[in-house]
């Protein structure tokens, strides 16, 4: 590793407003030989829902998995939350978190992949009150209320005794979402949520979504859903090979992209 190294500069943010939830400054990532992360900056501020669009591989996903210490970046820097991603940093030395405290980190970060990724031997209500159970160590009486007022909130209160193969992929994916809002997140990822899906369900994922954003939930959503980027996205930012390379207010950057690469990637999805 030769970065992020040692440094006693002051935290981003400081007397500066309102700290982001999410900052990258010049994040680089590589799989052996392939630079997959090319220098990403981004900020996401708390509250803010951010809709990251791109071409396929462009790496939005490995962004993603970095800023939920799924990745451990090469170089550059990433905060969640003030925190370093990957570090605890004491006088001006960073030292690297040990899997128990990353385990404790990730726990503020939900995320919703493309596939539902529920426990298929679980209810719905059981996969929803597994991390509150497990990992929280809340009592099941509680977890199992709390479960089904988050069940009732995506809109899936007569589903609770369900299992995932007798649920559509549209509510599956509405239970993964009650699933990482049960650990009360302050954060929330979605890696394409709706891709999977059948046209006629997406809707209703949307919406849940709309729903998180409209209670203040800070999001970043992969997605090449345009309408939902346009009306519940704050900010849209466009990746493409491994960087940023325009970013604005959603309405602005679809209306009138400025770069040629935007213009060319827009031009196919919408
Ligand atoms: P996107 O989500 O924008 O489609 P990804 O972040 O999934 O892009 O992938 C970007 C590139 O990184 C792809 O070329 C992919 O093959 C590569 N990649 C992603 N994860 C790994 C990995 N674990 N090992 C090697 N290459 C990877
Ligand atoms: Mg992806």
């Amino acid at each position: 590793m030769s970065t992020p190294t040692s440094t006693a500069e002051p935290q981003p943010g400081a007397g500066a407003g309102v700290e982001p939830m999410v900052r990258a400054e010049n994040v680089h990532k590589s799989f052996g030989a392939a630079h997959i992360l090319k220098g990403i900056d981004l900020e996401v501020a708390p509250r803010e829902v951010c809709c990251l669009i791109g071409p396929s591989g462009s790496g939005k996903s490995t962004f993603l998995r970095c800023i939920n210490h799924l990745e451990q970046i090469n170089a550059g820097r990433l905060w969640v939350d003030g925190d370093l991603v990957g570090y605890r940093q004491r006088g001006d030395r960073l030292y690297e978190l040990r899997d128990r405290e990353v385990a404790a980190k990730r726990r503020d970060i939900g995320m919703v992949f493309q596939r539902f990724n529920l426990f298929p031997h679980m209810t719905a209500i059981e996969n929803v009150m597994e991390g509150p159970v497990q990992v929280k160590r809340e009592t099941k009486a509680v977890a199992r209320e709390r479960a089904a007022a988050l069940l009732e909130r995506v809109g899936l209160a007569d589903k609770a005794a369900s299992y995932p193969s007798q649920l559509s992929g549209g509510q599956q994916q509405r239970v993964a979402i009650a699933r990482a809002l049960a650990m009360e997140p302050k954060l929330m990822l979605f890696d394409e949520p709706t891709s999977a899906l059948d046209p006629e369900l997406v809707g209703d994922v949307l919406d849940v979504m709309r729903g998180l954003a409209e209670d203040g939930m800070t999001m970043i959503v992969v997605t090449h859903e345009m309408g939902f980027a346009r009306e519940v996205g704050d900010a849209l930012v466009f990746m493409d090979d491994g960087v940023v390379v325009e970013s604005g207010r959603p309405r602005e950057v679809l209306s009138n992209p400025r770069h040629e690469r935007t213009q060319s990637f827009l031009s196919k999805v919408l």
